[in-house]
């Protein structure tokens, strides 16, 4: 055999094992086999050479060859080994979680005051046993004013600043809207109430909102009269305020209700003695109602001489700022966590 095949394989073999030392990463590793190990790579060329040599010479040749392919593959595949060992050791360090930390917390949400206060409304309620109702809030003038015994220039339509969408078609600036479309599909007698929102064009400030909620109450059946309109408010009332309350009706004027009262209860701050809330009284004004007018009734085809009903209505937002002693009913709608989580 000549000396420069065996000088030859022994500088490949160096070559390739300097080389090797110095890949450091798998993806290099590969050109290095391609390079050496290959199909077209410098050992497969030794191989072929082997057919240029003598035929004593030839097996000794193939054996040297192979001897240095197995090497080098092992080479490569403890390279490799090491290679893939490191990159998951730094896969794994650069994604580590360390378990003892304490956690983020998410925080618990809790439901918006409004929502949780109207949901009591309606327990209450429920448990004197009203049945809920609800209607559009998109309105026509119909159900928002003429129903209700407020015709075209009838002063009262001027109290109201409403946002109209069509000519015809408004924003509902009362839940009263829901006993028309209630009575108009329904017999006596019942009970219901009307949560939701309403609109009117005011603008914003510590007592007024353009959009506020209200909850309408309608009872209609035979023989109802003031009596039960007072004592159905005071058990509410108390309910919701969580205290005895002496409770006082004073006349009023709604086009839809006659009678109509304004009611008031004893001064949440100082139980009736006098103070700045109640300027002095010792009674604040809470809500309105009254027994629902007879020309409400027949315009739903109801029978007014047989059928009698009171109604009222109250501001969420009013109740909670008395109860909880809220100094502006825009801190109902500015999100602020602060203000939400100080109240229950
Ligand atoms: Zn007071």
């Amino acid at each position: 055999m000549d000396e420069p095949f065996i000088e030859r394989l022994e500088r490949l073999e160096k070559e390739a094992i300097q080389a090797l030392s110095g890949v450091s990463d798998v993806g290099a590793l590969e050109g290095w086999r391609v390079r050496f190990l290959g199909k077209s790579g410098l050992l497969t060329e030794e191989l072929k050479r082997i057919g240029t040599l003598s035929a004593a010479e030839r097996p000794r040749a193939g054996q040297l060859v192979n001897t240095l392919k197995k090497a080098l593959g092992e080479a490569h595949g403890a390279r490799l080994g090491v290679l893939v060992a490191d990159q998951q050791k730094a896969q794994l360090s650069a994604e580590a979680v360390d378990v003892t930390l304490p956690g983020r917390g998410l925080g618990v949400g809790s439901l918006h005051p409004l929502t949780a206060a109207l949901r009591r409304i309606e327990d209450i309620f429920a448990a004197l046993g009203f049945s809920q109702a609800s209607g559009p809030e998109v309105e026509d003038e119909f159900h928002n004013f003429e129903a209700l015994n407020i015709p075209a220039h009838h002063p009262a339509r001027a109290m109201h600043d409403t946002f109209y969408l069509l000519d015809t078609h408004l924003l509902r600036t009362h839940t009263s809207t829901v006993q028309i479309r209630f009575m108009e599909n329904n017999t006596p007698p019942f009970r219901i109430i009307a949560p939701g929102r309403v609109y009117r064009a005011d603008a914003p400030d510590p007592t007024h909102s353009p959009i506020f909620h209200q909850v309408e109450g309608l009872v209609v059946g035979e023989g109802i009269h003031m009596g039960h309109l007072k004592s159905t408010l005071h058990t509410f009332l108390e309910g919701f305020f969580e205290r005895p309350l002496n409770l006082r009706l004073r006349p009023s004027y709604f086009p839809f209700t006659e009678p109509s009262a304004e009611v008031d209860v004893s001064c949440l701050l100082c139980q009736g003695v006098g103070c700045r809330v109640c300027k002095g009284t010792g009674y604040v004004e809470v809500l309105g109602c009254g027994l629902v007018h007879p020309a409400v009734l027949t315009r739903v085809g109801i029978d007014a001489e047989r059928f009698s009903g009171f109604a009222f209505g109250m501001g969420v937002e009013r109740l909670l700022m008395l109860r909880d002693g809220v100094p502006d009913l825009r801190l109902f709608y500015e999100n602020d966590l602060r203000f939400l989580r100080s109240l229950r």
